[in-house]
């Protein structure tokens, strides 16, 4: 979620002066503040070994698609069509289906039980392998169930209870809602990006979280790193997070998705608050995804892109970022009913979820799509939700 841009590229100009201003002040006051320096990058870069970090450079060379084994398609011809070529057409059409063999559930091989080639899978699992041998296991996007994705093939992660790429399952490392802007500069170490909140509030001190389960242990490297965190997920990845100023887990917690980890801070070689974050495969250092979407190209300076985490969120709803001021919240989703709040400026709010009500015409837009929020609890008509979208993307119909 581009907040700033969004603003620029589907809002009136109104906006577009204390933005830009907004852009300014920050990119300047950033300029002097949070980034890993150049000295502890090329400190990592020239002392490989002496850090436990894994810092030292990495050759920027990706492993490779890793693609999951093909499907097997197990017995070719189960649908082939009786053939009624020689019959002479007749007046009443054969509904009749062809006799399809049905997967034979009796002889079916269960998910995460050894097969051969010559065996068919249950539920549409395939035999391939996985940290279990030669199973049948799920391809992209089957259901599976375990932690560690024993069930899904190849390198297949068990996330969000569907076989994926590992890559999905992070989340960004800062509390839902907010939004941080990141930057990768020249002299930074493999694929790491560095961020710094743009939403006004403070960065040093924000609960830094987990980006996805795993096991969290304890570093400290004063000439680099700081105090940092690695945790370790499933699936031979890794994250990283750097620059601390205080761990908030033990060394070793198994820790879940959106648990604070530790708290912002400059600790090690930086000049000013900022987390330094990494995703790494095998140990080595991959372009950062976040749900699953490349945050790439990754920009030089801070304040050209910016994330919202939706990590933690757990259901109370998505965060937006509201446009204009003294925006009104209603009871129900048209203008005539009770007013139960007011958004005073651009605000971080919730949309529990969106519904169709009175259409509303404002600032060269009609929309008749509301959003629910859940605090102040009512609804706002979606012009006045920062997205570009009438009706919100990803948002549930109330
Ligand atoms: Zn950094």
């Amino acid at each position: 979620m581009l907040h700033a841009g969004s603003i620029l590229r589907s809002r009136t100009p109104l906006l577009f002066v204390p933005s830009v201003l907004r852009l300014i002040a920050m990119a300047s006051l950033a300029a002097l503040a949070a980034a890993c320096s150049s000295e502890d990058d090329t400190t990592w870069n020239a002392k490989p070994g002496q850090n436990d970090a894994g810092a030292d450079a990495q050759p920027d060379s990706s492993p490779g698609d890793v693609t999951a084994s093909e499907p097997s398609e197990g017995d070719a011809g189960n649908d082939s069509a009786t053939d009624d070529s020689s019959i002479p057409d007749t007046s009443v059409p054969d509904t009749t289906e062809p006799d399809a063999e049905p997967i034979d559930t009796a002889t079916c091989v269960q998910s995460m039980q050894a097969c051969s080639g010559a065996d068919t899978c249950c539920d549409g699992r395939t035999c391939g392998t996985t940290t279990l041998g030669q199973v049948c296991c799920g391809n992209e996007g089957i259901a599976c169930a375990t932690s560690d994705g024993a069930d899904c093939c190849g390198d297949l992660l068990c996330v969000d209870k569907r076989c994926q790429k590992g890559e999905a399952m992070f989340k960004a490392p800062y509390s839902c809602g907010q939004s941080w802007t990141y930057d990768h500069h020249s002299a930074e170490v493999r694929e790491a990006l560095d961020f710094i909140r743009d939403d006004g509030g403070q960065t040093n001190g924000a609960p830094v979280l987990a980006s996805a389960e795993g096991v969290a242990t304890q570093h400290s490297q004063p000439s680099g790193a700081g105090n940092y965190i690695v945790v370790t997920h499933s699936g031979g990845w890794q994250t990283y997070y750097f620059h601390l100023s205080s761990f908030s887990v033990a060394d070793g917690t198994h820790v879940m998705q959106g648990q604070t980890i530790g708290l912002t801070g400059t600790t090690g070689a930086s000049s000013g608050p900022h987390i330094h974050y990494e995703q790494l495969l095998n140990g080595v250092g991959q372009k950062i995804k976040i749900n699953g979407v490349s945050l790439e190209p990754y920009p030089s300076y801070y304040n050209e892109k910016s994330l919202v985490s939706d990590n933690g969120c757990s259901g109370e709803g998505k965060p937006y970022m509201t446009w204009g001021s003294n925006r009104p919240v209603h009871a129900e989703a048209n203008l005539s009913s009770p007013v139960v709040g007011t958004l005073p400026g651009p605000t971080l709010v919730y949309v529990v979820c969106q519904t169709q009500g009175e259409s509303v015409t404002a600032e060269g837009y009609t929309n008749d799509w509301w959003s629910k929020l859940s605090d102040p609890a009512g609804y706002v008509s979606n012009i006045y939700i920062d997205d570009p979208a009438s009706k919100l993307p990803g948002v549930p119909d109330c």
